[in-house]
């Protein structure tokens, strides 16, 4: 997935999610993507959200609108993407007892990215260590601001 989340000058924020589907997508499978609140989500009078990953995942706990509603609550937005993550590997950890969810946070591949109404931005991922054991970095994004005429690459926090 792609996600992109823009905030302009007058303050209209906006999200914005493409995506192929999960590997090996089923005909017909709707992903977590296209789905406002689990794969993105904004209101300009706090911010806004998308996520990208295991979409039945993000979808069981309406992950971008949650971490929405956690900025809402005044965490800032890599606050809030830890938050919603940790919700998600509880949620998880509680169905735990029905056999194939068991020990499946362990595997949970999950990212979520962040920006509030002031241009802070921030984000949560599960895929840091995993990455990390490869030799790869943890989960990227980019940042751009207009003024200071770049882009530069920020790693989200592993969660
Ligand atoms: N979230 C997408 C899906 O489940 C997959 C992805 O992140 O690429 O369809």
């Amino acid at each position: 997935t792609v996600g992109l989340l823009v905030l302009d000058a007058h303050g209209n924020l906006a999200a914005g999610t493409s995506t192929s589907g999960w590997r090996f997508k089923h005909p017909g499978r709707v992903g977590d993507s296209p789905i406002v609140g689990s794969g993105l989500y904004a209101d300009s009078a706090v911010g806004g959200a998308v996520a990208t990953g295991d979409g039945e995942e993000i979808m069981r706990v309406c992950l971008s609108f949650l971490v929405v509603e956690k900025m809402r609550e005044g965490l800032g937005p890599a606050l809030a993407c830890q938050a919603g993550i940790r919700r998600l590997k509880a949620l998880i950890s509680e169905g735990g007892g029905e056999g194939e969810r068991q020990g499946m946070h362990e595997n949970l591949t999950v990212a979520v990215m962040a920006l509030d109404k002031e241009g802070r931005v921030g984000a949560a991922s599960t895929l840091g260590e995993h990455n990390r054991h490869r030799g790869r970095p943890g989960f990227p994004f980019v940042v751009w601001k207009e003024g200071l005429g770049k882009a530069w690459v920020e790693e989200a926090d592993d969660t």
